[in-house]
């Protein structure tokens, strides 16, 4: 398992201009894209958040019984540079389209997103820590915005304190005790896969906190069958290094680069972005996603 680290912005722009070049089609999209990932790794870098202490001991017997390590409610954040994202992340969307406009300025005056008396969050806050959806799906109902774009603008505003908060446990895993099909760390699901060496394994990285784990390559990443009648995976024709992971046993596919196949350092997010057509030719035969794609929009 290769030690994680994260491109640089100025890596990810690079890598982002070379697809923007191959691909002409998807300049927009890796436009709108790369004014979020600028938002989103600004604040990151300068962001600090508290995560509950996890002696070496409780960590060990977590993994051992299979559960994340951190319960993402419990993060402690800035409230105030919580609002600061939104409203940028907010300023990015409105620019898409003149009727955003309205909705994205009613979101960021919410009631919600106020200190109440006696608790230290915003109600809105905690409940992106806790991604609950029904909540946001009853905000976007109430303000009125689309319910797919209000998912979206959450997801890109909460997952950077939730990818900082990793930082604290990813080095301490221990990654043969922990093979699930969920991140060690924060439990959601893999949105992108790699295949780095020859040692039958592929590394997935989490769909919210972006941390790597790695996993058997001859099981489905998604409902951990091992029956491999039922695995299969293709790619284009022109291009064996970008894979579709497919599952016949729960219908769900993983997009997957095969690292060794290209000569340089990615980002799996925007590895995401520039398969777009992987996805629309998995969702043609059939399969959805397995776990939130880096331009999904909408609840899990
Ligand atoms: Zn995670
Ligand atoms: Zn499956």
């Amino acid at each position: 398992m290769p030690k994680q680290k994260p491109l640089t912005i100025d890596q990810i722009r690079s890598e982002m201009e070379y697809y923007s070049k191959l691909k002409p089609e998807l300049v927009d999209l890796l436009a709108l894209y790369r004014s979020l990932f600028e938002i989103e790794s600004g604040y990151l870098e300068k962001m600090e958040v508290s995560v509950p202490e996890l002696d070496d001991e409780k960590l060990a017997v977590r993994l051992k019984n299979n559960m994340p390590l951190l319960n993402t409610g419990d993060i402690g954040i800035d409230s105030g540079v919580f609002k600061d994202m939104l409203s940028d992340i907010c300023g990015v969307i409105a620019k898409t389209n003149e009727s955003f406009e309205e909705s994205v300025e009613d979101l960021l005056k919410n009631p919600d997103l106020k200190e109440s008396d006696g608790k230290k969050t915003p109600v809105l806050i905690q409940n992106a820590l806790e991604f609950r959806t029904e909540y946001f799906t009853d905000l976007a109902k109430r303000i009125p915005l689309n319910n797919e774009l209000m998912f979206f603008i959450i997801y890109h505003t909460t997952n950077p304190f939730i990818e900082k908060a990793s930082y604290a446990y990813r080095d301490r895993i221990d990654y043969e005790k922990w093979q699930q099909p969920v991140c060690p760390v924060c439990g959601r699901k893999p949105s992108m896969a790699m295949l780095t060496d020859d040692d039958g394994l592929r590394i997935l990285q989490c769909s919210t906190c972006k941390s790597w784990w790695s996993y058997p390559r001859k099981q489905c990443a998604i409902c951990m069958t091992k029956d491999e009648d039922k695995l299969e995976y293709f790619y284009s024709t022109d291009d064996e290094a970008h894979l579709v992971y497919i599952c016949n046993n729960c219908k769900k596919y993983i997009k997957t680069t095969d690292k060794r196949k290209l000569d340089r350092e990615i980002d799996l997010d925007v590895e995401d972005l520039a398969t777009i057509e992987l996805d629309f030719i998995a969702k043609d035969r059939g399969y959805e996603p397995g776990g939130r794609v880096t331009f999904a929009i909408g609840p899990e």
